[in-house]
């Protein structure tokens, strides 16, 4: 048995003025073929759990090339092409093989490409043919389009929000290719276009109860696996929104089924998962009255993860403004002052202005007399056992704040981040993060309260003022009951 092997993926913002090109990859991720690393990182997943098995059965294991970046704004077209390219080679020498076991996202726009994972996806079947196994992880903030479904036989997403289980997944991926080689089954997908919007972590109600169901659903004969696509704002792509997907052994109707049936109980709980948020005031003002730390302030809209800069400085200033000590932020992206920092040296106090450069909305720079309390010229955090780079660190100080400025952008996905450079977390009164939902399991560990705070800006967090030009259907919040509209695309399962 041959397998083959590679991960192209990031997640694009299109609303983001923060272009993705090879450095954003290469700064990111990127590993050569049998350049992997013996850790997987969020979408590289696959690679690690076909070696894990290769190992074992002593299959053939054709290793392409795994990338990674940052997500950000839309991918530059020649730089799409290029890694596109790169694993169509790498394939064209492999063949033939039985299978092909992609990490992708599913949520990469590039110019001129709406749909990279569907063109991929297309592009990987034309050249292998109808006869070998097509399996993709995805990311469930990604776009499940038509064509996605058509060209792969097995398509699984991270059931967990935050992303826990993306080693999993991947496995379960791989056993159900090696099970679909070896024609113990025959996978047999459906999808189901919810038709809304949201966001939906899964370690809050509904969406935990929710998972509940669908893992005791899985349990049932002949179900091999359900995915949540949970969709991205984001992304103004045409099939943009949240979706069902089921995948039986050889049972389309039970697929068709079980698709629309658990689609429309998602729908029914839409505008119920978000927790309770705050406004940068309130969530300061909380932080000021809490006398038991840390107390952990989340900026659920400048997370870099969600393709902004993560240079958003208003909940900053609404500390200073305050005049409270003892908070920590893990981080503010800004790449010049950390050169700056890093021509000053360690323990140097200079003027320095941070933060508040990429955009208009997120907030002003800061102008502050600042100590360089500690440098780092490659700084790293954990997630789930992967290892992820903040770049060139410099911890600075002022009136009794701690800021990580970073040159990498990255979102906070665990208190590591802070004890990368020096700062103990648990010993700060206030931790704020830049992150939607990932940091939840990480920090909540060490925190005395979590609060999540809505700063308003700058990721297009409101469906409603999105101005989609793109978008093909009527979907929730946009229109109220986008079931009973007429529109380019009927609400249909496709399999
Ligand atoms: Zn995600």
């Amino acid at each position: 048995m041959r397998i083959f092997t590679a991960s192209l993926a990031t997640e694009t913002n299109t609303f983001s003025p923060m272009f993705t090109d090879l450095t954003s990859f290469k700064n990111s991720f990127y590993a050569a073929p049998g350049e992997h690393p013996d850790t997987p990182t969020l979408c590289s997943a696959p690679l690690i759990a076909c070696r894990e098995r290769a190992l074992t059965e002593g299959f053939t294991l054709i290793e392409g090339s795994c990338s990674w970046a940052e997500p950000g704004g839309l991918v530059n077209r020649a730089t799409y092409e290029f890694l596109r390219d790169e694993i169509l080679l790498q394939l064209t020498a492999a063949l033939p093989v039985d299978a092909v076991v992609l990490g992708l996202h599913g949520a990469m726009v590039a110019q001129g490409y709406d749909d990279c994972e569907g063109d991929l996806l297309s592009r990987i079947r034309a050249l292998t043919g109808p006869d070998t196994v097509i399996a993709a992880e995805l990311d469930p903030h990604s776009h499940l389009t038509g064509q996605r479904v058509a060209m792969a036989d097995l398509l699984i997403a991270f059931k967990e929000f935050p992303h826990l289980d993306f080693m999993d997944r991947a496995r379960e991926l791989v056993q159900l290719t090696l099970a679909t080689v070896r024609g113990e089954i025959i996978p047999c997908m459906a999808s189901f276009d919810c038709r809304m919007i949201d966001v939906l972590p899964t370690s809050n109600e509904p969406m935990k109860s929710f998972l509940s169901r669908i893992r005791q659903l899985e349990q049932q004969p002949g179900v091999l696996s359900i995915s949540v696509i949970h969709g991205f704002m984001a992304g103004d792509v045409p099939e943009m929104g949240t979706q069902l997907l089921v995948i039986t052994d050889n049972q389309p109707e039970l697929s068709k089924q079980l698709a629309s049936q658990l689609g429309m109980e998602l729908f029914a709980l839409r505008g119920q998962s978000m927790p309770a948020m705050l406004t940068v005031e309130e969530g300061v003002d909380q932080l000021r009255l809490n006398r038991q730390g840390p107390v952990v302030l989340a900026d659920v809209w400048d997370n870099p993860g969600g393709g902004v800069a993560g240079d958003g400085t208003l909940i900053l200033h609404e500390v200073i403004r305050q005049q409270l000590t003892g908070v920590a932020f893990g981080t503010i992206w800004d790449p010049m002052a950390v050169q700056l920092c890093f021509a000053a040296g360690e323990g140097a106090v200079i003027p320095l202005r941070f933060g508040g450069k990429s955009c208009a909305t997120a907030g002003d720079p800061v102008d502050k007399i600042i100590e360089v309390k500690a440098l780092r010229a490659s700084a790293w955090q954990e997630f789930a056992g992967s290892k992820v780079p903040m770049g060139a660190c410099a911890w600075i100080r002022f009136d009794g704040i701690d800021v990580i400025l970073n040159s990498n952008r990255c979102q906070s996905f665990d208190p590591s981040l802070f004890s990368a450079v020096g700062i103990v977390p648990e010993q700060c009164h206030g931790l704020v993060v830049k992150s939607t939902n990932h940091f939840y399991q990480g920090f909540a560990a060490i925190a005395a309260k979590v609060l999540y705070l809505d700063a308003k800006a700058p990721y297009p967090s409101d469906p409603k003022q999105n101005n989609y030009q793109k978008l093909s259907r009527a979907i929730w919040p946009i229109v109220e009951q986008p079931h009973q509209t007429a529109d380019k695309r009927k609400p249909v399962c496709t399999q």
